[in-house]
């Protein structure tokens, strides 16, 4: 496939604002999870746009440093909940994200049940919620509902392959199932919703401490620690800016209706982690080398998005290549790095 990168490196910021410049009159946008990596950003950018946000979140991986910068703004409201217990009533909502999950193997491994319980308790909760304020939902779903793919790239139809008992499964099978669920409130009760398939997004925002393959080789890089590949290197990612993976999101929620069909929003372009490990190096003025682990139980292969889908439906692609997104990427963790020298990186 041959994918066109405009030239530019501010990301999706244009084409949010454009997608945005849609709305005839302010909005109530709820984010669940509005305190995580996108979710952040999400209530960043609808706030710049003049709407009003609430966020919920209950700072399991959330972190109040995402949204300290907005906890003054007068359109700006948090509510601490966790979303497997019903929502409180609220005013006017127009539109829901749901983006309330721990996305870092890691992280989501922890705690499985209480990862099957976000997804599945969540969903519901989140849905009944949409239906009594007739909101219009997107659920964040993932690349993962994949598996470990046997075709590539991966278009919406492939059903995927997932073992439903290993590491992952609270994951994948907690996101395979919310899937079905929003489908069928979208079926059964006609509730507008809008599903997006996420492909490795990465940027400023997220955790140091998250364990993902981009946080921790930079991090390693900027410690002059050992970059820790898992296995031999040779899988691969399709890794997508956080503004285009923002962007995206907006576009899909906010296209004209309905959309029926999950959409992957990613960036087509493949690399292993050892040609990951390389780019950061070459970024990254350091005396840190490359050391490999075992490779984790269940680590995909191989993944990458056809976006034909989004790019018919939504007239969105990503504008960021890798080489680009990883400086942002870079000086954002070297600044957070100089504000919590001690910290350690979570490599399994
Ligand atoms: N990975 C790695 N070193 C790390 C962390 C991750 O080689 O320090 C690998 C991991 O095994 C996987 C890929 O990088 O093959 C992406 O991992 P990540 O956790 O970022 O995302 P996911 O597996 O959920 O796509």
């Amino acid at each position: 496939m041959n994918i066109i990168l405009r030239e530019q490196t501010a990301g999706g910021t244009e084409f949010a604002a454009e997608v945005l410049n849609k709305l005839t009159e302010r909005k109530s946008i709820l984010v669940a999870g509005g305190a995580g990596f996108l979710g952040s950003r999400l209530c960043a950018v609808y706030l710049e746009q003049g709407h009003r946000v609430i966020c919920v979140d209950n700072l399991s991986t959330g972190r109040i440093r995402n949204i300290e910068q907005l906890l003054d703004h007068p359109d700006f409201s948090i509510l601490l909940h966790d979303i497997c217990r019903p929502l409180p009533v609220m005013g006017r909502v127009d539109f829901i994200y749901n983006m309330a999950c721990p996305a870092s193997p890691p992280k989501y491994q922890a705690d499985p049940i209480q990862t099957l319980r976000t997804n599945l308790e969540g969903a519901f909760n989140l849905l009944d919620l949409a239906r009594a304020t007739k909101a219009r939902i997107l659920q964040s779903s993932t690349s993962e509902v994949y598996g470990d793919p046997t075709v590539s790239p991966q278009p919406e139809s492939y059903w995927g392959n997932v073992n439903t008992v290993g590491p992952r499964s609270c994951y994948d099978e907690g996101k395979r199932a919310a899937e079905t669920i929003f489908h069928e409130y979208d079926e059964v009760y006609g509730v507008d919703v809008r599903i997006a398939r996420i492909f490795n997004a990465y940027g400023p925002g997220m955790d140091p401490d998250d364990g993902r393959v981009v946080s921790n080789f930079i991090t390693q890089a900027l410690r002059g620690e050992p970059l820790t590949i898992y296995g031999d290197g040779s899988q691969t990612r399709s890794f997508c800016y956080r503004d285009d993976m923002v962007s995206g999101l907006m576009a899909l929620m906010h296209a004209d209706g309905p959309v029926h069909e999950p959409v992957n929003i990613g960036n087509p372009v493949e690399f292993s982690m050892r040609e990951l490990a390389e780019l950061v190096l070459t970024k990254i003025r350091t005396a840190s080398k490359v050391t490999y682990l075992p490779l984790p139980k269940d680590d995909p292969r191989q993944r990458r998005p056809d976006i034909t889908r989004a790019m018919t439906l939504l007239g969105w692609e990503p504008a960021v290549a890798l080489v680009d997104g990883l400086d942002d990427t870079i000086a954002y963790f070297a600044a957070e790095i100089d504000a919590h020298p001690g910290r350690t990186v979570a490599a399994e």
